[in-house]
């Protein structure tokens, strides 16, 4: 048999031990001068110059830009159910009721419509994921935002450097969420990078990440601990300085998929987009788990399916969302494949990914 070709695969190098291991001999390893130098470059990298606070984990800039942008008991926050749990997750924490809406099908991400007719006096704003690193339906959303007086908020976990009518993602909301987990489009180990359209708003996601204080012992607001060190952010640095080029090559494979995939809905990408590919996701239509299983047992292919059950049915969430029906949310779940598309792929890795899926497809049509 092959060797395996696995769904997601983190490219850690000499560059980043060696940052780590300057950061470790330096004997200063809490949050200090790389998280300061590595909140900059991100800023100027990503999201044009906008403020950009460092954080533990993409969840914990989710729940503190929530809380930043004054997210509390009785307000709703419309978010969409397919996505992973951290979307709903951190609305929930904030005391708020996360409201899950249907996605449109070609992108995966929310219907600007649905979000539109779940609009209530109590809705504070719409949180959407720019899923698999597509981004989300923005004009549609910010003329909603300003026709409605709503916010706009941003879950680009999965969509570092994605971007809509030439503008970037993380640059459209009241604050925008980017994960730096290791199989998201760079990593520093753990962390998160919370990009914020006013000062304001990240001098307190900066309260909020420590404590609430701002001068030593002199604590403003009640806060946490979501400081990132020195190590993560020394290694979230050097992969800042590669992302570009694993992008394009993430574009150039999926311009290879496209090309070459037979007998399964390949993933469309909207006028004036640009996608990152997080995911190359696919449609199966029928037996989506067999042609998964497949995949694996018979080629080596290692392929994701993201996310098989929708939030509004977890069992963790599902008491926020009694009676509501997902018709396209449901269906995504039953017939998305995400194939590999990470940037550590050969050619003839691909070509092997071709033929295994166009086998298994043709084998089943
Ligand atoms: C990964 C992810 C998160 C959470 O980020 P972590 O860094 O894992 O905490 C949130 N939303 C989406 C859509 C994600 O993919």
């Amino acid at each position: 048999m092959s060797d395996f070709i696995p769904p997601a695969k983190p490219i850690i190098g000499d560059d980043e031990r060696e940052a780590v291991d300057r950061v470790l001999r330096s004997g200063m390893v809490a949050q200090g001068p790389e998280v300061a130098a590595f909140e900059a470059e991100f800023s100027a990298h990503f999201v044009q110059g906008r403020p950009a606070v460092a954080v533990n984990s993409g969840t914990a800039g989710l729940h503190l830009g929530l809380l930043a942008a004054g997210v509390g008991p009785g307000d709703e926050v419309i978010v969409p159910s397919f996505t992973f749990a951290a979307t709903g997750n951190s609305v929930a924490l904030t005391g708020a009721t996360p409201v899950f809406v249907d996605i449109e099908p070609d992108t995966f991400t929310l219907d600007p419509d649905a979000v539109a007719a779940a609009v209530t006096s109590k809705t504070r704003g719409v949180l959407p994921v720019h899923l698999y690193g597509h981004p989300a339906r923005m004009r549609e959303l910010e003329a909603l935002a300003a026709a409605t007086g709503i916010a706009l908020y941003e879950d680009a976990a999965q969509a570092h450097g994605a971007a809509l009518d030439g503008r970037p993602v993380g640059t459209f909301g009241e604050f925008a969420m980017f994960s730096l987990y290791p199989t998201k489009n760079m990593t520093s180990g753990e962390g998160g990078m919370v990009s914020t359209a006013t000062d304001e708003t990240a001098r307190m996601v900066k309260l909020l990440r420590n404590q609430g204080m701002e001068r030593q012992y002199e604590n403003e607001v009640i806060g946490f601990n979501a400081r990132m060190t020195d190590i993560h952010a020394a290694i979230g640095r050097v992969q800042l300085t590669k992302v570009d080029g694993w992008t394009k090559t993430r574009q150039d494979n999926a311009a290879f998929l496209d090309a070459n995939l037979r007998g399964v809905v390949v993933p469309p990408v909207a006028d004036t987009a640009v996608h990152v590919y997080h995911q190359y996701t696919v449609r199966v239509p029928e037996d989506r788990d067999g042609f998964v299983k497949a995949l694996k047992e018979e080629y080596s292919v290692g392929a994701g399916v993201y996310y098989p059950i929708p939030n509004h049915r977890l069992p963790s969430l599902a008491h926020f969302a009694p009676g509501v029906e997902l018709p396209e949310t449901e269906r995504a779940a039953r017939e998305v494949v995400s194939l590999p598309v990470h940037p550590s792929l050969s050619q003839n890795d691909l070509e092997r990914i071709v033929a295994a899926v166009n086998a298994v497809a043709g084998a089943g049509a």
